[in-house]
């Protein structure tokens, strides 16, 4: 275990944003987990496990506590009567993971490809796009948990997958480190009708090519076109959820003149439209670009407080609420520090 000290929370996290963490702990090796977490006990100090930053923020007085970080790497094959299981450990990039599978020709994950982060948080937002997500391949993985201090495997029924959410970042939040993923990959290649922008870029470009390469290309061209690469511009992806609704809401928003989709994943309407209606695309808000061409996207032009963040988040949230009436909700998470003891007081 690598272990270092006062490692400021912007250099670790893609919106480049928060203070120093007392210490951050690099793991190699699963052994060395248990003691990560030893070692933040014998402080009394709380832990966060981080994987590549791009969907997390700092605050700026930083995190009094231990920051666990995954950089456990390798990936093996286990053939299965259809296909392939992979296994993956969590400090894999997750990219190199979806490159990998889609030069085998295996399908499932290709249209994932170029989401920022590690693999050992993948499952953790239950990570999607394009109409495939995660949870459509993910036979298990394997994990330590703080709370009984042993290894464990999760199967795909246990880890309650939906839109942006599973155990890991609701009911077991920060309970489970994610030592690797196991996906089941299938020869062949994604069954049309495929995402709109896919079918669209498609149809623009004379493409007939659907393979896992092909859907690879496809969408790694529409997402350089309209999202920011965090290595160039800071930014933590979709800063705002989708608006998933239940058929009756689905009906009075289509009533109201409002765009609403209907995927395989239910009813919803893209956040950006009604951040881009309330007026707010390419605007500057207090050092925060809303990204002109998916307005769900802050890119951190000039901020350098989390307070920046606050009042950029507040008034795109109170004016979209005002005019439409719906509560915009955050995707990323944050590094937060527990309340401070007060021996008769809390
Ligand atoms: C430009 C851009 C585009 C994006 N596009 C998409 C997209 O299309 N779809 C999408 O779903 N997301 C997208 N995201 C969000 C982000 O890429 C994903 O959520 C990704 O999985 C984050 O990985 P990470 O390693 O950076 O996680 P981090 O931000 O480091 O962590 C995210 C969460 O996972 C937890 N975690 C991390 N590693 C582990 C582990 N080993 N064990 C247990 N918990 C862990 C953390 O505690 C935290 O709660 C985008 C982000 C950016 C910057």
């Amino acid at each position: 275990m690598r272990v270092n000290e006062n490692i400021l929370i912007s250099s670790l996290t893609t919106m480049r944003l928060g203070g120093p963490a007392r210490y951050v702990l690099e793991i190699e090796r699963p052994e060395e987990i248990p003691d990560a977490y030893d070692f933040a006990a014998t402080y009394n100090m709380p832990t966060f496990v981080l994987g590549y930053g791009a969907n997390t923020i700092g605050h700026d007085e930083g995190f009094s506590g231990a920051i666990i970080i995954n950089r456990m790497h390798g990936i093996s094959e286990t053939p299965t009567p259809d296909g392939i299981n992979l296994t993956i450990m969590g400090g894999e990039y997750w990219d190199n993971v979806v490159e990998y599978a889609c030069k085998k020709g295996l399908t499932g994950i290709e249209a994932l490809s170029k989401i920022p982060g590690l693999t050992g948080a993948a499952p953790v937002q239950n990570i999607g796009a394009y109409g495939q997500e995660i949870a459509d391949t993910l036979e298990s993985i394997e994990v330590y948990d703080t709370a009984s201090h042993t290894f464990k495997t999760l199967s795909h029924d246990d880890l309650g997958f939906s839109y942006r959410k599973s155990i890991l970042n609701t009911t077991e939040k920060n309970r489970y480190f994610v030592i690797s993923i196991t996906l089941h990959l299938t020869p062949g290649q994604m069954e049309p009708p495929f995402y709109r922008s896919i079918e669209k870029y498609a149809s623009d470009h004379n493409i007939k090519d659907f393979s896992p390469q092909g859907i690879r290309a496809i969408v790694s061209a529409i997402r350089a076109d309209k999202l920011p690469d965090p290595l160039e511009k800071a930014s933590s992806g979709s800063f705002f959820k989708n608006i998933y609704l239940t058929e009756p809401e689905a009906e009075i928003a289509e009533a109201k003149g409002y765009p609403v989709y209907h995927g395989k994943d239910g009813y919803k309407i893209n956040s950006g439209w009604f951040i881009e209606k309330a007026g707010f695309s390419d605007k500057l808000l207090h050092g925060f670009r809303v990204n002109p061409k998916a307005a769900l996207v802050l890119i951190n032009e000039s901020a350098k407080s989390y307070q920046d963040l606050a009042a950029a988040r507040e008034e795109i949230v109170n004016k979209v609420y005002d005019i439409y009436g719906y509560w915009l909700e955050q995707e990323p998470v944050e590094i937060i520090n527990p309340p401070v003891k007060i021996p008769g007081v809390n």
